[in-house]
C-alpha cells in the first residue's frame, strides 16, 4: 500500500471499475462532508484528517466493497470525533450509512471506568452490530490497518498499546473471518512495534535466507511445474516466504531456533479442480519422500475459517526439506479474501452460503452473550472461539462435531446441548469410558454418560477449554448460589422475626415493596439473596417491619444509613505516574484527597493507601521496598470515605440532628455504628463519603459546633 494520500478522483475511478452503478455524487459529498467535519483536525503527523477516511475509504475500494461501505468509510470518525450527530448522517446519507456509522462510533465515555472495561464495551457494542452487518467490521479493519500503517508517529506507549490490541483481537478475528492477507498484516505490523529487535533480527534472517535459496527454490519450482504439466494438468507454481509473525510464533511454540524452521519458504500450487489438488499431492511425493505427519488435508477437513489446502513438507533436491500448498484458485481466493471474497451486499442482508458460516459463528457468539452482562467476558469469548488448533470428534450417530485442541467430553457435552452438558456425568471414547478431563483425540467417537440428578462442578471450570461450556457452567453454578441463597435468607428473616413476635404475613403486605425500595433493591428474591449472602441483615429488615415508636438508636442508625456499595476500586489515585491500579483504602485512617498518603504494596491485593501519619502503617511498614509514593489526582465527582469518631450525651433526637445536618451538606453516610461504653455517653462511628480534606474539616466543625456533642476527632 502506497504512503501517498489517494484523492478523491482515484478513490472514485477505483470505484467505477467494479461497481459502474455508484452513486458517484453521493460519494463525492461525503467526501466534502467529511472533510468540512474534520476541518479543524490534523492527523498526529500534521497532515489534514481527510487523509485518514479517504485511507481508509480506499482501503475499502482495494477489497471491492460496495459504495455505501466506502461512503461509511468515509465518515467513520464523523460522529465520534466532530460535532457531527449521527442523525445528520442519517439525513443525508440514509439508514443503511447510518447504521454503519454507528457501528464504528465507540461508547462516550459517561462513567469513570478502566481502560479494559471501556475497550471491552466497545467491542461488545460493535459485535453487536457487525452480527447485524458484517461490513461494520470490514470498515473497522482497513480503519485499523492505515493506523496501523502510520503508528510510528505516535509516542512509544501509545504505539505498544494499540499494537497489541491489534494482536490481541484484530489479527485474530481476521483470521476467524478468513482473511488471510488481513491477518498477516496484523500481526507482522503489531510485531514490529510490540518487538522491534526480535522483529529487524527476524526480518534480516529471512532475507538472508531467502537470498541463498533463491536458486534452489527456483529450481525445484520449474521440477514440480514441468512433472505437473507433463500429466496434464493447469497449475501456477510459486514460492513465497512465510511472514514475520508467523516464522517467530513458530520459533516461539516449538522452542527451536530460526536455522531450525523448514518452511521460512514454501512452494505454493495453485491448480483448477479439487481432484487436480490430489492428483498433484501423488506427483509431489512420487518425485520425493515425504516427512511422515506432515502431511495435512485441510480439503478434506477444511479449517473452521473455511481455510483449505494440501500441506506436505518432502526431503527435496540436495536433503533440504522443501514445504508444498497445494489448493484450487477458489480456494485460493477463500484462504485470502475469507468472507471479504464474495460481496454480495447488493441487495443488503442477503448473504450467500458460505458468508452465512461465518456469520453464523458470529450470531451464536452473539446469542450465547445476551444475558452476559460482563462486557470483559464478552471480549474473551470473541477472542477465546478464535483457536485455529481444532481436533474432529464423531457423535454417536456419525457426526462431525469440531472443538477446539485439547478439548475435554465436557466440552463436547456442552456443544451438543446445555442440558447434555449440565447432566453429564462420564464419558466414552470409542466404547471405553474415559475421565472427564480426558483430552479429545482426532476421531474419538465420543458418548456422553448423563444423569437427571446430577449438576456441573465447580472443578469443571478449570479443565474445560471452550467458553461455551464455561458460560453455561458458570451461569448454572450463579443459578444454584442464588436458590441456596434465597433459602437461607428466608430462613434468617423469619427466624429474626419470629424473635420480634413479627408475624410472618407482613412479607406478604405492601410494606415489604418499601422496604425492598428503601434497600434498592428489585424483588423480594433478591432481598432473601442479599440476607443470605450477608450483605444485608436480618436484623435491618426486622426494624423497618417494626413500628416507628419502639425505636432504638441502633434503629436510627439504620434509618439514617444510605445503603452504599463498598467500593472495592476507588479512581483518581497515582502511583508514581501509574493510573489505573488496583488499590484500596487504609481502614485503619481513612485517608481522603488533601491528605499526604503513602502508599503500601500488598500481596496480592494491589496497593493500601494509608495517610502518611497513619500509626498502622508505621507498624506494618517495616518493609521500605513495599512503599511507594502515591497523590490523588483531583476529581470533583468522586468521593471518597472518611471516618469520624464522634461522643454525645445520650439523648433522644441527637443522631437525628446530626444525620439531617450531615445530609444538608449533601454527604451521604455509607456506615454508623454507636458502641456504649460506661460512661453513659453515646460513641458513634461515622463512615462519610467526602470530597476532600476541605469538605471534611467543615463538616467537622459543623458536629463539633452542634448542640449534645462533646467531642469529634478522625
Ligand atoms: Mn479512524
Amino acid at each position: 500500500m502506497t504512503k501517498k494520500m489517494p484523492t478523491l478522483k482515484e478513490l472514485q475511478d477505483k470505484i467505477l471499475t467494479y461497481e459502474p452503478d455508484a452513486d458517484v455524487s453521493l460519494l463525492r459529498k461525503a467526501y466534502y462532508f467529511s472533510h468540512e467535519a474534520h476541518c479543524s483536525q490534523k492527523r498526529i503527523e500534521g497532515s489534514p484528517y481527510i487523509g485518514h477516511p479517504l485511507a481508509v475509504a480506499s482501503i475499502l475500494a482495494d477489497m471491492h466493497m460496495d459504495y455505501k461501505a466506502i461512503i461509511a468509510g468515509l465518515l467513520h470518525d464523523t460522529v465520534e470525533d466532530t460535532a457531527t450527530l449521527i442523525d445528520d448522517i442519517r439525513g443525508i446519507f440514509g439508514n443503511e450509512v447510518a447504521f454503519l456509522v454507528e457501528g464504528l462510533t465507540k461508547l462516550s465515555r459517561m462513567e469513570p471506568k478502566s481502560y479494559k472495561e471501556t475497550q471491552a464495551e466497545n467491542f461488545r457494542k460493535m459485535f453487536l452490530a457487525m452480527a447485524e452487518d458484517i461490513r461494520v467490521i470490514i470498515i473497522k479493519f482497513a480503519d485499523r490497518l492505515h493506523n496501523m500503517n502510520t503508528l510510528e508517529y505516535l509516542p512509544p506507549a501509545k504505539q505498544r498499546r494499540i499494537a497489541a490490541e491489534t494482536l490481541d483481537i484484530y489479527a485474530p478475528l481476521a483470521n476467524r473471518l478468513g482473511i488471510g492477507w488481513l491477518k498477516s498484516s496484523f500481526e507482522d505490523l503489531s510485531f514490529k512495534f510490540l518487538m522491534p529487535e526480535v522483529y529487524r533480527d527476524t526480518v534480516s534472517k529471512v532475507a538472508k535466507k531467502k537470498e541463498e535459496l533463491e536458486e534452489y527454490m527456483n529450481s525445484v519450482s520449474d521440477i514440480i511445474k514441468k512433472e505437473i504439466n507433463k500429466e496434464g494438468i493447469e497449475a501456477e507454481v510459486s514460492w513465497r516466504v512465510k511472514h514475520y509473525y508467523g516464522i517467530y510464533q513458530k520459533m516461539v511454540s516449538q522452542r527451536i531456533l530460526f536455522d531450525q524452521i523448514h518452511d521460512v519458504l514454501g512452494i505454493r500450487i495453485i491448480t483448477d479442480t479439487k481432484s487436480s489438488c490430489y492428483a498433484t499431492l501423488g506427483i509431489i511425493h512420487s518425485i520425493w519422500t515425504p516427512i511422515p505427519g506432515q502431511f495435512k488435508d485441510y480439503i478434506a477437513m477444511p479449517k473452521s475459517n473455511l481455510y483449505q489446502s494440501l500441506h506436505t513438507t518432502v526431503i527435496g533436491p540436495g536433503g533440504l526439506r522443501v514445504e508444498f500448498q497445494v489448493r484450487t484458485r477458489e480456494m485460493h481466493l477463500i484462504a485470502e479474501e475469507g468472507i471479504a471474497s464474495h460481496w454480495v451486499y447488493k441487495e443488503k442482508g442477503k448473504v450467500n452460503e458460505r458468508d452465512a458460516k461465518y456469520i453464523t459463528w458470529l450470531r451464536e457468539m452473539v446469542k450465547s452473550q445476551k444475558d452476559q452482562r460482563d462486557a470483559k467476558e464478552f471480549l474473551e469469548e470473541v477472542k477465546g472461539e478464535v483457536t485455529p488448533e481444532v481436533v474432529y470428534v464423531i457423535t454417536p450417530k456419525g457426526e462431525i462435531q469440531e472443538l477446539p485442541a485439547g478439548s475435554t467430553p465436557v466440552d463436547f457435552a456442552y456443544a451438543i446441548h446445555t442440558e447434555v452438558g449440565h447432566h453429564c456425568v462420564g464419558a466414552k471414547a470409542n466404547g471405553r469410558i474415559v475421565p472427564l478431563r480426558y483430552h479429545l483425540q482426532n476421531g474419538d467417537t465420543i458418548d456422553i454418560i448423563t444423569s437427571k440428578t446430577h449438576g456441573p462442578s465447580k472443578d469443571w471450570l478449570k479443565f474445560v477449554v471452550t467458553q461455551r461450556a464455561r458460560n453455561r457452567i458458570k451461569q448454572w453454578i450463579k443459578k444454584e448460589e442464588r436458590k441456596q441463597g434465597v433459602i437461607l435468607g428466608t430462613r434468617l428473616l423469619e427466624t429474626e422475626l419470629k424473635r420480634h413476635n413479627i408475624p410472618l404475613s407482613h412479607l406478604k403486605s405492601k410494606k415489604l415493596k418499601t422496604i425492598i425500595e428503601s434497600f434498592s433493591i428489585k424483588s423480594p428474591e433478591d432481598l432473601y439473596v442479599s440476607i443470605g449472602f450477608g450483605k444485608i441483615s436480618p436484623h435491618q429488615v426486622a426494624n423497618r417491619l417494626l413500628p416507628p415508636k419502639e425505636k432504638g438508636i441502633e434503629d436510627e442508625i439504620a434509618l439514617h444509613t444510605k445503603n452504599i456499595k463498598e467500593q472495592k476500586e476507588y479512581k483518581g489515585i497515582n502511583i508514581k505516574g501509574i493510573d489505573n491500579i488496583l488499590y484500596n483504602i487504609g481502614k485503619c485512617c481513612y485517608p481522603v484527597p488533601g491528605d499526604e498518603l503513602t502508599g503500601f504494596v500488598t500481596r496480592g491485593k494491589g496497593v493500601t493507601i494509608h495517610r502518611k501519619d497513619c500509626p498502622n502503617l508505621q507498624r506494618v511498614a517495616l518493609d521500605d521496598a513495599r512503599i511507594v509514593s502515591v497523590e490523588w489526582e483531583p476529581d470533583d465527582n468522586e468521593t471518597t470515605p472518611a471516618k469520624l469518631l464522634v461522643e454525645t450525651v445520650d439523648r433522644p433526637g441527637i443522631l437525628a440532628n446530626l444525620s439531617a445536618l450531615i445530609s444538608a451538606e449533601e454527604i451521604n453516610i455509607s456506615h454508623l455504628e454507636a458502641n456504649s461504653y460506661s460512661d453513659r455517653n453515646a460513641h458513634l462511628t461515622f463512615i462519610l463519603q467526602v470530597r476532600d480534606t476541605k469538605q471534611l474539616s467543615s463538616i467537622i466543625q459543623k458536629i463539633a459546633a452542634s448542640g449534645g456533642v462533646l467531642m469529634v476527632k478522625r
